[in-house]
């Protein structure tokens, strides 16, 4: 029996887990639930999930959630602030920590998991892309197992040679791009799309903030970072393909000339599960692939013209330190304004690169300058929205 903390339950990953987890109650205890305040959601997790302890970035909410369970008898503790996140994710009745969290505020307690030596399953891909080096360091040293959730990431994971060392073989990885729900769209219709259009994504259901990353390809600048990071690989060895069925999640080219893939139904449900139950594999509820009926496989060039964000995410690659670190927070601020309506969705590119070219670069040495680089570039984006 394997105890989990799920950080951003309430959010999409955090549904899709507990409902892989639900479907093996004699695998898994839901030791914790962590999220930042929706607690009509939470309510309903506690009743069915009965975790020892809830935690809840925002005070207030957490305080209600709190005399909501004391009323109605629940056993379950209430703990409030980001140091109950990072709290729960480090509890030793916690062996798994699904990092769900979206955007860097997952950063703290996906670090405090990996030192503590858990099994991180990372989805929370903003926490490498900002600290990769100092997260690989933690996860090493607190020994903790890192499986990656993102889709392509699970995929090349599972592509992998499992021996140590064998990773020598491998020519390249080659990540997959759906393209988004504009991947048609001539460039000069871009400026006026809506945030309601860019949430809608053609393949796959996700939270707001990676709907509109999946839109601007910026997802997939920041999955070209985290490949890099997570594999020991050179931006060289990374290429972008779009695949608009989002059947193929990934593949890995050996240098005899074989190309690994990992196919499956476009449905977070699958890594998931492959990470809860590594090495084994275990059942998900995800729709088996009927290869008939999917019939055509296709694949094509991205487009950087119209995506600048792709290239903006390889450049960051390519510099490396803190300069992704300054790309992730820009896109944030330029994420939340287009949101909000106060950018248009070409402004979203624009506001990152001024960032980049304004923003810290140098080495990481710390943490420190890992979070100062964070609120510097934040402080240029809203500077620059308009
Ligand atoms: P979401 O918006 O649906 O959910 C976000 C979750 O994070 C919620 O539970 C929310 O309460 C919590 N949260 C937000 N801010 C918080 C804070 N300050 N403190 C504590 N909790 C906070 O997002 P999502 O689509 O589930 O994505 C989560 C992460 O997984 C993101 O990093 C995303 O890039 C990554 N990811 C998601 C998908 C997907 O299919 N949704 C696929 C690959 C990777
Ligand atoms: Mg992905």
């Amino acid at each position: 029996m394997k105890g989990l903390a799920i950080l951003g339950a309430t959010g999409s990953v955090g549904a899709s887990t507990l409902d892989v987890v639900a479907r093996h109650p004699d695998r898994f205890r839901v030791v914790a639930l962590g999220a930042q305040r929706s607690i009509g959601r939470l309510r309903e997790l506690v009743v069915r999930f009965e975790p020892d302890v809830v935690a809840l970035a925002d005070p207030g909410p957490a305080q209600e959630l709190a005399a909501d369970l004391a009323r109605a008898g629940a056993r379950t503790r209430v703990l409030a602030g980001a140091d109950a996140l990072t709290a729960i994710a480090t509890l030793p009745e916690v062996d798994f920590v699904m990092a769900a969290i979206v955007g860097a505020a997952g950063l703290p307690s996906t670090l405090a998991a990996a030192r503590a030596g858990k099994r991180v399953m990372l989805a929370n891909k903003e926490s490498l892309v900002m600290a990769g080096p100092l997260l690989m360091q933690a996860v090493h040293e607190g020994g903790a197992t890192l499986i990656p959730i993102d889709s392509e990431h699970n995929a090349i994971f599972q592509c992998l040679p499992r021996a140590a060392g064998a990773c020598a073989g491998v020519r390249r990885v080659v990540l997959t791009a759906s393209g988004g729900p504009f991947r048609n769209r001539p460039r000069e219709t871009l400026a006026a799309v809506t945030p309601e259009e860019a949430c809608a994504h053609p393949v796959w259901s996700m939270g707001p903030k990676i709907s509109v990353d999946s839109a601007t390809l910026m997802n997939k600048g920041l999955e070209f970072i985290e490949a890099c990071l997570l594999f020991g690989l050179r931006p060289d060895q990374v290429d972008v393909v779009l695949h608009p069925q989002s059947i193929v999640h990934s593949l890995v080219e050996y240098a005899d000339g074989s190309l690994l893939a990992q196919l499956g139904a476009p449905d977070m449900r699958t890594p998931i599960a492959c990470a809860l139950a590594w090495p084994e594999r275990i059942a998900s509820g995800v729709e088996f692939l009927d290869l008939v009926k999917v019939a055509r496989l296709e694949f094509g060039a991205p487009d950087l013209e119209r995506f600048p964000c792709l290239a903006l995410g390889q450049a960051a690659a390519r510099a490396g330190g803190l300069v992704p670190a300054a790309v992730n927070a820009a896109n944030e601020v330029a994420v939340e304004g287009f949101l909000a309506g106060r950018l248009n969705f070409t402004g979203i590119a624009k506001v990152i690169e001024s960032v980049m070219t304004r923003g810290a670069r140098g080495p990481i040495g710390s943490i420190d300058d890992v979070l100062r680089a964070d609120r510097e570039a934040r402080a240029l984006a809203r500077e620059a929205l308009p």
